[in-house]
């Protein structure tokens, strides 16, 4: 078991919600409350809207329920910390339960990454994981990208 991996997670689909807002029917303006435009005297009507969460914001929720992720990671789903991540995946798998719109990327580079160990990616989604394989994929030879070593 390794302690020095680096983690980070992506929010590749981010949730969306919705919102009922009050609008004005004349002129369109956006109002609080009340129900009456404070712009032209018109009356409101409700309007529901699409909101798409913030990637921080969801980054920042998930670190507040999981001690791991909170050691692991930034806001932004950079690396914070290397560490083992021991719980982070069971930690990520519920987390996205609250959110089953959402998809989640995490990444990991091993401390031992190699060859023989390459950085692994892992999807979740409503409380299930995909871990990907791995496939290393070589340029075909091109002579017009040959070059002496001293230019490379
Ligand atoms: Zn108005």
């Amino acid at each position: 078991m390794s302690y020095e991996n680096s983690y980070t997670l992506k929010i590749i689909k981010l949730p969306e919600t919705t919102k009922n807002i009050m609008v004005c029917e004349k002129c369109g303006k956006e109002c609080e409350n009340g129900n009456f435009c404070q712009e032209c005297g018109s009356t409101l009507k409700d309007k529901e809207i699409k909101i798409v969460l913030k990637s921080d914001d969801i980054i920042s929720e998930f670190r507040e329920s999981s001690e791991d992720a909170r050691y692991l990671l930034s806001n932004n789903g950079s690396t914070n910390s290397t560490g083992s991540g021991h719980y982070i995946k069971t930690d990520l798998s519920n987390f996205s339960l609250k959110y089953p719109s959402a998809i989640f990327q995490l990444d990991v580079a091993w401390e031992t990454s190699s060859f023989d160990e390459p950085p692994s990616r892992y999807y979740f989604q409503k409380g299930k994981m995909q871990k990907c394989k791995v496939e290393i994929v070589y340029e075909d030879f091109n002579p017009k990208k040959m070059k002496k070593i001293e230019d490379i």
